[in-house]
């Protein structure tokens, strides 16, 4: 079999690699998450930790308890998120802190008035962790608290107090700081999208054949680990005299039988039944949980459907073909390559009996 080269698979042993183990999620979208956030959190640990530590002598005793405060629930946070890789509570709880911290700065004036600096922290952090829409909703929320706060009369809202031009110059500099973090935020979402349609495609193009939209061989071995352990039937189906049909009509007319009898055998066989373009001519057509005689059925049925095409290639040339196949069984004793072999030999037998037929192994 051949082996099998998948991108996913490489980018997650990298990330598994550096990230020391931290990404071995399946997904690798919420890996990155985790990852992200965790780096967060320990970093603002840190940086908040140290700020109160550091700071114990120039700053209030209320703010230095506050820091340290909202540097044990960060920790505890970062532990959480480690724990459990809960990534949607930890980066809940990340950013509810910030937010309240920032109120509380804002509301104290920090050290030396300077609090209301660390507002700017915020756009980046809540589109970050909630996405755009839910993010600018966070940072609306927080925008509307911060105007009752300034312009509430009297300024009975803030134990600090800041000029008029300050709480102008801020706001409009918030504001400017939402606007481009939210267009980052869009087109980061956007073409993240875009990758995801473009691998999803790829995808379904490497496990497609171009010409009859049927799985091709790499597809069916990327399939085999649905159909091996199931009980079902395997029929290998090849067009009779088809070499023909090219050398009277064309390629291209060969190409317009090989996709008109596509077609015919999607429409006789189940969803959960897999059709491979297994050949040129040839078609291998797995039937799930089918025993030999229902599969023999089925077979017949679509032998007598393709009898019956009369296929209109161009004005005044019709065709029509025969298919001869093999049917065998597929279960525990049988494996699927056994399986396949054996369907292939049985379809031998239906052309060397004079073609269009049904032969069991
Ligand atoms: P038999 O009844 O014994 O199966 O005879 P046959 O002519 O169908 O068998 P053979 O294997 O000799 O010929 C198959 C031909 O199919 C040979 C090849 O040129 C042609 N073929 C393979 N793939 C394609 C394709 O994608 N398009 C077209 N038009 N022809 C193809
Ligand atoms: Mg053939
Ligand atoms: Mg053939």
């Amino acid at each position: 079999m051949e082996k099998e080269i998948n991108i996913l698979d490489h980018i997650k042993s990298f990330l598994v690699y550096i990230s020391g183990g931290f990404f071995s999620h399946e997904n690798v979208e919420e890996s990155l998450k985790i990852y992200l956030i965790y780096t967060f959190s320990i970093v603002s640990f840190l940086f908040v930790f140290f700020l109160g530590l550091f700071s114990l002598s120039s700053l209030s005793y209320e703010l230095n308890t506050i820091l340290l405060g909202a540097a044990f629930f960060l920790f505890i946070n970062v532990t959480y998120l480690k724990l459990t890789d809960n990534h949607h509570y930890a980066g809940y709880i990340m950013l509810y802190l910030a937010f309240a911290l920032i109120l509380y700065l804002i509301y104290s004036g920090g050290y030396d008035n300077t609090g209301p600096l660390w507002i700017f922290i915020l756009p980046p952090l809540a589109l970050f962790i909630h996405g755009l829409k839910k993010g600018l909703v966070d940072i609306a929320i927080f925008m509307i608290i911060i105007l009752f706060m300034f312009f509430y009369p009297h300024n009975y809202l803030l134990d600090a107090s800041y000029t008029m031009a300050f709480k102008i110059q801020i706001l409009l500099s918030f504001l400017l700081l939402i606007f481009l973090s939210a267009l980052y935020e869009y087109s980061k979402e956007r073409s993240l999208r875009k990758m995801k349609k473009i691998q999803s495609d790829l995808e379904f193009f490497l496990k497609r054949d171009p010409l009859t939209g049927l799985y091709n061989r790499r597809g069916y071995h990327d399939s085999i680990d649905d159909i091996s352990g199931k009980h079902g039937v395997m029929l290998m189906c090849d067009i009779d005299h088809f070499k023909k049909i090219n050398d009277t009509y064309g390629h291209d007319a060969g190409d317009f039988v090989i996709q008109e009898v596509a077609q015919c055998i999607r429409e006789n066989v189940r969803r959960e039944d897999v059709a491979i373009r297994w050949g040129g001519e040839e078609f291998l057509i797995f039937l799930s949980n089918t025993n030999i005689k229902n599969g023999y059925l089925v077979a017949e049925k679509l032998r007598e459907s393709i009898e019956r095409l009369t296929l209109f290639y161009k004005e005044g040339i019709t065709i029509r073909v025969t298919l001869s196949m093999g049917i065998s069984l597929i279960s525990n004793e049988v494996p699927l390559e056994e399986a396949i072999r054996n369907a292939d030999n049985a379809m031998y037998v239906s052309k060397a009996s004079g073609r269009n037929q049904i032969s069991k192994y």
